[in-house]
């Protein structure tokens, strides 16, 4: 692990480049390690950086959609994944999709040529050197996971995400969909949305029949009550998930006052109420069919969704107890995460954080505080969100208008001060 630079990095995904990239930017030496081509996760084939290792899509480029206003504000702030990505692009209407190897050779040969030292070599243990950035990504190798779980605590780094859909409130019908707990107990946080037993038979027949994504070979992930999927409890039988996570106990229907046939709960997920969590909905029916089946759900007819739910492997931190909204661990002052593993979910959401931790690296090495992103950006939203430190039961989240407090109508508005904001951003001196 022999390093002379001033900053170390593990991990040469999509959120190391960009932290490497930025770091040199502010003029700071990097040493960047890379495992492949000696070990290469299930997933990573290719032998190059920021490897996609799945869809070769970075998703839409309008900024009127939630991951291309994300792009917009990494573009301002110079990243190059979205340089490399423009580099590389391939034609696929409004989405900005990019030839694989083109992109990631791109990038590779940008960062050597910028001087940043690319060491292919697994890390085993943390290393000593500080700043440090660990990037290392959701299938983090197994000496460095269990390398960070001492550093953080066993119970702060999970291997799998069991991921409940999020959606937005203004999506729900409030002329069905009520707020209120059981029994009364507990105030108006729920959004509860009742079904009649013929709407519940259909849905459920509808869950049980719908398509899965399929799991990748790597992906045998043992499946505890906690975390079953909610078309597999549905399968156990017609009634199960009534007497389960939609019991109607403890409820009146104000259209009706009698007790309905089953129950969908939502829980809020930020503070600004936009955004709703579908209790117990963790699942693995595609995006399509998420779509279809849960809009069956008569209050949600016309759902919006802010995040897919989905059940992965996914090595991440639980970073709103662990994590300043720099992107460092709490107790462990220049030792910064950067990337899936700190529970943003998405290649431009980690590629984001790179920039963030890159700069906060660069900031520190200087006598610098840190900074995290102006929070009116999406940026600053998604760091937010994975840094709230009244979050329980934290879950990794991709980028969305909700998460910026913005409604369909209000989103423009939101729009324009993200940018402003990221055009105002003062990392000027840092770009020396
Ligand atoms: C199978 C799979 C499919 C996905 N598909 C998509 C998709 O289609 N769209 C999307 O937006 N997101 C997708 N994601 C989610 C996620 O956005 C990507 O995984 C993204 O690449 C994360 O960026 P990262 O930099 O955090 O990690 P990675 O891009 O995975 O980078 C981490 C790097 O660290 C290296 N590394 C790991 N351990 C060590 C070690 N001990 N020492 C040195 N190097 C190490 C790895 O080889 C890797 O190059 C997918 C994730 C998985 C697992």
């Amino acid at each position: 692990m022999k390093n002379n630079n001033d900053l170390t990095i593990v991990g040469g995904g999509l959120a190391g480049v960009e932290a490497a990239w930025m770091a040199r930017k502010c003029g700071v030496s990097v040493t960047l390690f890379e495992m492949k081509p000696v070990k290469f996760s299930p997933a990573h084939k290719l032998e190059g950086l920021a490897e996609l290792v799945c869809s070769n899509s970075l998703k839409s480029t309008s900024i009127e959609n939630a991951s291309g206003l994300l792009k917009e504000e990494m573009r301002l702030m110079g990243s190059l994944i979205i340089e490399a990505a423009e580099a590389t692009r391939l034609p696929a209407g409004g989405a900005l999709a990019v030839d694989r190897e083109g992109f990631s050779a791109y990038i590779t040969e940008k960062l050597e040529g910028v001087g940043v030292e690319i060491l292919r070599q697994e890390i085993l243990t943390i290393p000593e050197a500080r700043p440090l950035i660990i990037a290392s990504g959701p299938l983090t190798s197994e000496p460095l996971a269990e390398a960070i779980k001492e550093l953080v605590g066993s119970e702060s780094l999970s291997f799998y995400d069991a991921i409940s859909p999020v959606v937005s409130k203004e999506s729900i019908d409030f002329d069905i969909a009520f707020m209120g707990s059981r029994y009364d107990k507990g105030g108006k946080d729920y959004i509860n949305c009742p079904m009649n037993e013929a709407e519940y038979k259909g849905f459920v027949e509808a869950l049980i029949s719908a398509d899965k994504a399929a799991a990748r070979d790597f992906e045998d992930i043992p499946l505890f009550e906690g975390c079953m999927p909610v078309e597999a409890m549905a399968a156990r039988g017609i009634d199960t998930l009534a007497f389960g996570p939609l019991r109607p106990v403890g409820f009146k229907d104000p259209r009706t006052g009698n007790r309905p046939y089953a129950i969908v709960q939502l829980r809020r997920d930020n503070t600004a109420d936009t955004l709703y969590n579908m209790v117990g909905f963790q699942t693995r029916l595609t995006q399509g069919e998420q779509r279809r089946v849960f809009s069956m759900i008569p209050a949600m007819k016309n759902l919006e969704f802010a995040r897919f739910g989905s059940i992965h492997r996914n090595s991440y931190i639980d970073s709103p107890r662990l994590l300043t909204d720099g992107l460092e661990l709490k107790a462990h002052a220049g030792v910064f995460f950067a990337g899936q593993i700190t529970g943003v979910e998405g290649y431009v959401e980690s590629a984001a954080s790179g920039i963030f931790a890159g700069l906060n690296a660069a900031n520190t090495l200087k006598g610098l505080p840190t900074v995290s992103p102006p929070e009116g950006t999406m940026m600053g939203a998604l760091t937010a969100y994975i840094t709230d430190t009244e979050r329980k039961g934290f879950q990794p989240m991709n980028a969305n208008f909700g998460l910026l407090g913005a409604t369909k109508k209000t989103r423009l508005k939101f729009i324009e001060r993200a940018i402003s904001q990221v055009e105002g951003f003062n990392i000027k001196p840092l770009k020396s």
